[in-house]
């Protein structure tokens, strides 16, 4: 299926006959009068900001009288939303753009593009998220939502909706596995699988899996030979991370503290500077996945979830069952699904 910009009759087609407010999530009704609505009305970005609306029903008028071309809503909540005054709380956004996806796991199309295959690593992402938030955190209030080209993550539990800035910054750098842990060899089988260490490892096994020698070559002090013995052992290097075993620990002599964990079969071939610039490659990588000024600035819209992306020809939707979810059977509009040209 071509995606392709939907024309001005094929967005009021759909706001009109295709699109419902029942769609609009149960967490977004809730706080309608309390949110700043955002819209672009001719493919050139949400310039029309400012707006609120009292209940659903008015901006269900304003959504089929309007048909936008984008309609987004804050992740904050507002005394005055229409006036973006008496913040009151937000919350907690991640957004996983597969256009955006780093050159080393996005091989299938050009930077700027999507395809089934990257929206699918999008959705991978995604899913090692969902492990840690209700797993390691057990959060319970979380919504998936797809936003026409990524995904979303919208996280409502109330401690987290108030949550600082500088808090949120902190659960982004634990993401990225940019928190270090501290543990001992005694405490570490309890320790390692968790925190930091696991979600780190999953990014670093995710971008190795996907790697050519070439991409090993963008780290710097990388060359052309030890790439390629990389790729030789790669086998060797998955299962161990996979596996979660053969570390070299270097320990604090007096302690006893964990100073650095490396995989082996890796540290062997690249030695402790090399694997240290690569590990801090990866941390890059991860960073660059989770837009963070999304997360971090509260002042942010989000795509409303029932809204047409227009210019995928997509609809961003809340996902109900996300290990199925399959953007391009699920979240086709039916005018697109009808197209013959
Ligand atoms: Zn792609």
């Amino acid at each position: 299926m071509e995606l392709r910009e939907a024309t001005p009759e094929e967005r009021r087609i759909y706001y009109t006959e295709e699109w419902s407010p029942g769609e609009i999530p149960d967490f977004l009704v809730a706080s309608i009068a309390q949110r700043e609505f955002g819209f672009d009305h001719d493919g050139t970005g949400p310039k029309d900001r400012y707006n609120a609306f009292p209940d659903v029903n008015a901006l269900a008028g304003f959504l089929r009288e309007r048909a936008p071309y984008s309609a987004y809503s804050s992740v904050s909540y507002y005394e005055r939303p229409g006036k973006r005054e008496g913040y009151l709380k937000a919350e907690l956004v991640f957004d996983i753009d597969a256009k955006d996806l780093p050159q080393t796991l996005k091989k299938c199309c050009k930077a700027g593009e999507v395809c089934e295959k990257c929206l699918d690593i999008a959705k991978t992402f995604i899913l090692t998220l969902k492990d840690i938030f209700e797993g390691d955190f057990g959060l319970k209030n979380i919504h998936y939502v797809y936003s026409g080209r990524g995904y979303h993550v919208r996280i409502l539990d109330p401690d987290v909706m108030d949550f600082t800035d500088v808090e949120r910054a902190y659960i982004l750098d634990y993401l990225t596995g940019s928190q270090e842990l501290k543990g001992s060899p005694k405490v570490d089988r309890w320790l390692a699988p968790r925190g930091y260490t696991r979600v780190f490892k999953d990014r670093l096994l995710m971008m190795l899996e996907a790697a050519t020698a070439e991409d090993l070559m963008m780290v710097e002090g990388i060359g052309k030979t030890t790439a390629e013995e990389v790729m030789r052992n790669k086998e060797q290097i998955m299962e161990d991370l996979k596996g979660w075993k053969n570390f070299a620990i270097e320990t604090d002599k007096k302690t006893g503290v964990i100073r650095k964990r490396r995989f082996k079969a890796l540290k062997d071939i690249l030695g402790e500077a090399r694997y240290d610039r690569l590990t801090d490659f990866v941390l890059k990588q991860n960073a660059s996945m989770l837009d963070a000024k999304v997360t971090v600035d509260v002042k942010r819209i989000l795509r409303l979830p029932s809204s047409l992306h227009s210019k995928a020809g997509l609809k961003c939707m809340l996902i109900g069952d996300l290990e199925s979810f399959n953007p391009l059977r699920d979240a086709v509009p039916r005018f697109v699904a009808e197209r013959r040209d």
